[in-house]
């Protein structure tokens, strides 16, 4: 019997957990390492500025200025999510019959992309190998992803030889920056996606930053015009309450901590060698993805007829309910990567020590192993 992940189901226990564990133990016992953590850190006074009208006028030329400082450009958008500035934009811009190229350093690309492209019905295509990218004659749009959702980073030599092309066709440039606005700047010195010449770029506002869920847009005042009457007809803007959020994180952004964790890891990583473990680096941490979490179970129990996402749930729904650690598995939308990854840049990295971290990881793939043996795995997902 081959089970299928029920991607619902399986998000609504993962929650369930952490609504326990704050209920007793509190919100501080649990040990967010997405990289994703957020942050709401609005004061008394915002919030009473949000009860007037006075509150849009005044976060909007906070947000103008601070978004333009981080991703470049002449005006910016604050969205609800980075995907539904990704879905208004291909919707205000790419025609049916026409096609879009996405160049990445890794598959597979958001699923936002794939699925707005198909909403409008126009072809799309992803390249990861620089020498096989190429843009045809109906190609309405290029993107462009900065950093992967696994944190795969673009060179800036790729990055700059798609946009070369596109503009020797004069095709729209998109950049989903994702988490790469700050990853590929912090960690590789890179320029903001603007300044290498693309048209439009989108970042979110809870990766590798203390802000919010959403998305911010940059680009010319004429495009992001183009997309916000989009945005708004659809109902896809960031309420006032999002952008004092955005604000805040924006406001506490340091890319030190970035770099920091960039050097530390490699020590992490060396640990989890030792145990016998074969983690693959990330800029800020160390990842394993669902194919080699399967073999490290096929390993202690044998060959099994279970399909590697599920496993990689499994590993992290029980990483959450024994440690507390927060990976995406567990509890992130459907569609999210099934990657193990652990962002040592994340701020509740400080709530443990490498050898925790390295305890964490080893017995929770010894617990994993066990669960998928005893024939559990649907009461640990889903009950
Ligand atoms: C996270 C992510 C998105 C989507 O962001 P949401 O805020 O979840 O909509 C898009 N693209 C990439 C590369 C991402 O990592």
């Amino acid at each position: 019997m081959s089970i299928k992940l029920d991607e619902i189901k399986k998000r609504e226990k993962g929650l369930k957990i952490i609504n326990n564990k704050i209920q007793t133990e509190g919100i501080n016992s649990l040990i967010d390492l997405t990289g994703l953590a957020g942050g709401f850190d609005v004061t008394p006074e915002d919030i009473s500025l949000l009860e007037t009208y006075a509150g849009p006028a005044v976060f909007d030329e906070k947000i103008q200025k601070l978004g333009i400082e981080h991703l470049g450009g002449e005006k910016v958008l604050p969205l609800n999510r980075t995907t539904s500035g990704i879905a208004a934009m291909i919707i205000t811009y790419v025609k049916e019959g026409t096609k879009i190229v996405h160049y990445l350093p890794e598959k597979p690309g958001h699923p936002s992309i794939p699925r707005t492209a198909q909403l409008v019905g126009a072809d799309y295509v992803e390249y990861t190998d620089i020498n096989d990218f190429e843009i045809t004659d109906n190609t309405s749009l290029v993107v462009i992803t900065g950093t992967t959702m696994d944190h795969e980073v673009i060179s800036e030599d790729d990055f700059r030889y798609v946009i070369e092309k596109a503009k020797e066709k004069d095709i729209m440039v998109f950049v989903d920056d994702a988490s790469g606005a700050r990853l590929r700047r912090a960690v590789y010195n890179q320029p903001t996606a603007i300044d290498l010449g693309a048209d439009l770029s989108v970042t979110s506002t809870d990766k590798l930053m203390e802000g919010p869920r959403g998305g911010l847009m940059a680009g010319s005042k004429k495009l992001i015009d183009e997309i916000k009457l989009t945005v708004n007809q659809y109902g896809w803007e960031a309420q006032a309450p999002l952008v004092v959020g955005m604000i805040k994180g924006l406001k506490k952004y340091s890319p030190e901590r970035i770099r920091e964790a960039y050097v530390q890891k490699d020590k992490l990583i060396q640990k989890l060698i030792e145990e016998g473990l074969k983690p693959l680096p990330t800029p800020t941490g160390f990842m394993f993805k669902e194919d080699e979490i399967k073999n490290v179970i096929i390993n202690k129990v044998g060959d099994m007829n279970v399909p590697s996402d599920i496993i990689a749930t499994v590993y992290s729904m029980v990483l959450l309910e024994n440690y507390n650690i927060v990976t995406i598995p567990a509890v992130g939308m459907p569609g999210a990567s099934k990657t193990i990854r652990i962002d040592w840049s994340a701020k509740d990295s400080d709530k443990l020590t490498m050898e925790q971290m390295v305890t964490a990881i080893t017995d929770t793939f010894d617990k994993t192993a066990h669960i998928c043996q005893e024939n559990k795995i649907e009461q640990e997902l889903y009950n």
